[in-house]
């Protein structure tokens, strides 16, 4: 096999492609290419921690513990991939061209922007450490802010506003937090999370405009607003492959297999800027939480060195807002059986997910054991006494048939 390989993207995913490389055995040149002028960092404290850190003092060291000059990977920051010539093996990036004999794409995701702000002063995303940086003086200075959208994002922001002293708002136009990702019996609770924490939560009204020091929403109401915060989705960074050949599905992701590889030769695509074809779920999967960012590296390093390893992972990601720690695993679907494990108006429950009686999914409020238990009895398929499941006191995995 020849022997330079280029990653593209330097986050989670890319740079856990290039650790798994050399931790598999590959002895040749990487790469490693990003666009951000930063060391590569973890991108899930910045909606928590590095929000609440004064100016001058990073609260938290956010930089991946790895040694890349230790590990052989030439870091090239500050370098963004514009094209992709397939023939020619040749990336086609601002500081010239890069040749590869094999690539792997981790450009990962960029934050849906809120039409109609483009250029509006006081609006901003929730993406990048640079955006995070944005974000601490407007926190420090406990100005009212209006997030919109209660997603997983939108809600730790809010979190984090509120604890830094903030009037804060959250704007969504569904008609509950959560809408597109959990079952409003399992979202109801979760409005009590954001009353408690003295946030204001405004469901179904979209936001009809923003202007300078405030935020119209569609029913008329006019909210003073020192920051607007969006938080309304990732949107997969693929257009720049546009005429490569290498194929995107409809949302814009890269078109995976289910060994990630793409319809380009030698090429392959990790984390959230790709979706992948589910055996498990029976449906191709697009997603955009960590865990997922870790576990793929490790598939299309085995593969892009010769192996062939399917990729069918149990999705999973966790959340921490309004002092809850919240996780999830699997994926279920509006005909999967759903069983309460515990009160929602109790501190710690749990939620899950069985189809013919073997669970798929589990959703985990301060329950993490449950969550422990349930990631491994996903992944085999187990099936559970739906009666003891549903008893909190046991451990999930005694309900397993
Ligand atoms: P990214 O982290 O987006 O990295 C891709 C990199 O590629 C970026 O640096 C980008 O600038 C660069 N790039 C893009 N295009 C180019 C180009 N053309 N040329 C060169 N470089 C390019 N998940 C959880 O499970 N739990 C959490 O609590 C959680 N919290 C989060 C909080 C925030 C604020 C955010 C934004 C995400 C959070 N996530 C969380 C999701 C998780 O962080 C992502 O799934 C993960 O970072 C994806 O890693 P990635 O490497 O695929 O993509």
């Amino acid at each position: 096999m020849s022997d330079d390989v280029v990653i593209v993207g330097a986050g989670m995913a890319g740079v856990q492609t290039a650790v798994e490389l050399r931790r598999q055995g590959w002895r040749g040149a990487i790469t490693l290419l990003g666009d951000e002028p930063h060391p590569p960092y973890d991108r899930p404290p910045l909606s928590k921690a590095v929000l609440l850190g004064t100016e001058g003092t990073e609260p938290v060291d956010i930089r991946f513990d790895v040694d890349f000059d230790a590990l052989g990977v030439e870091l090239r920051l500050g370098v963004r991939a514009g094209s992709l010539r397939t023939e020619a093996k040749e990336l086609v990036t601002d500081g010239g061209p890069v040749p590869y004999d094999r690539l792997v794409l981790a450009t990962g995701a960029h934050a849906v922007a809120l039409p109609g702000t483009a250029g509006v002063p006081g609006v901003y995303p929730l993406r990048t450490l640079d955006d995070a940086s944005a974000l601490r003086p407007v926190l420090a200075a406990a100005v009212p802010v209006v997030v919109v959208g209660a997603g997983w994002i939108g809600a730790e922001f809010a979190t984090a506003a509120r604890q830094a002293g903030c009037e804060v708002t959250v704007v969504e136009a569904a008609d509950r937090p959560l809408a597109g990702v959990l079952p409003a019996s399992v979202t109801a609770p979760m409005r009590g999370w954001y009353a408690e924490a003295g946030v204001r939560l405004r469901t179904g009204t979209a936001v009809a405009a923003v202007e300078p020091g405030a935020v119209l929403l569609a029913d008329g109401s006019r909210l003073p607003a020192g920051a607007v915060v969006v938080g309304i989705g990732a949107r997969p960074a693929g257009a720049w492959l546009a005429g490569s050949g290498v194929r995107l599905d409809p949302a814009g992701a890269v078109l995976a297999d289910d060994r990630l590889r793409t319809s380009a030769p030698d090429v392959f695509a990790v984390g959230d800027c790709a979706s992948f074809p589910s055996a498990r779920y029976g449906r191709r999967l697009m997603i955009h939480h960590w865990d997922n960012a870790v576990q793929g590296p490790r598939t299309a390093a085995a593969n892009l060195l010769g192996g062939d390893e399917p990729y069918d992972p149990v999705p999973y990601f966790w959340s921490e807002q309004f002092g809850r720690f919240v996780q999830y695993a699997g994926h279920h679907t509006a005909g999967d059986t759903m069983l309460n494990r515990g009160d929602p108006a109790d501190p710690a429950w749990s939620v899950l997910w069985l189809r013919d009686g073997v669970l798929v999914a589990l959703l985990a409020v301060g329950r993490p054991r449950d969550m422990a238990q349930a990631r491994k009895l996903i992944a085999r398929s187990a099936a559970l006494d739906p009666a003891r499941a549903a008893d909190p006191a046991l451990p999930l995995k005694e309900t397993a048939g």
